[in-house]
């Protein structure tokens, strides 16, 4: 005869563990820009019943150390997290709302500003300014109608 009453309880945290961390990554790939901690936890909060900061916080780590996510720094501000292996790329800073986003391309030329018998090795762009829902427009979903470059 088989024990199934022993095998119950950790099969359904297992189980849960999974389903919890589906559905984080699912949350990170459908809105394609880095996130807080906090961030996830509001979106994620719907469709995972009983979801804590604790087990955001868990499975970002998680998933961090198996190389899914990607911690995005940004000063002064919790760092966001992003999928791991996009191309290279730089980020807007929205400084209403606080959101991270995604620009799909770089137009500086860094390696002109590093002098003679330097070597460059990496850069990070950060732009800050409004999005479009902060500013009022309804174009927020359009990603070109992000500025690519800001020139206030
Ligand atoms: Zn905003
Ligand atoms: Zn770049």
């Amino acid at each position: 005869m088989m024990r199934i009453d022993k095998q119950t309880a950790p099969d359904k945290t297992l189980r849960r563990d999974t389903q919890q961390r589906r559905e984080i990554r699912q949350v990170f790939q459908s809105n394609d820009r880095p996130l807080a901690a906090d961030e996830v936890l509001r979106l994620a909060h719907r469709r995972v019943a009983g979801l804590g900061m604790a087990t955001v916080y868990r499975t970002i780590k998680a998933l961090t150390a198996q190389g899914w996510l990607v911690p995005v720094e940004v000063p002064g501000a919790p760092p966001r997290y992003e999928v791991n292996g996009k191309a290279h790329h730089h980020h807007f800073r929205c400084l209403k709302c606080g959101k991270l986003y995604e620009l799909r391309a770089c137009r500086e030329r860094p390696g002109k500003l590093v002098p003679p018998a330097f070597r460059l090795v990496n850069h990070v762009v950060i732009i800050d300014g409004f999005c479009a829902a902060c500013e009022g427009k309804k174009k927020s979903t359009r990603r070109r109608a992000l500025p690519m470059s800001a020139n206030p």
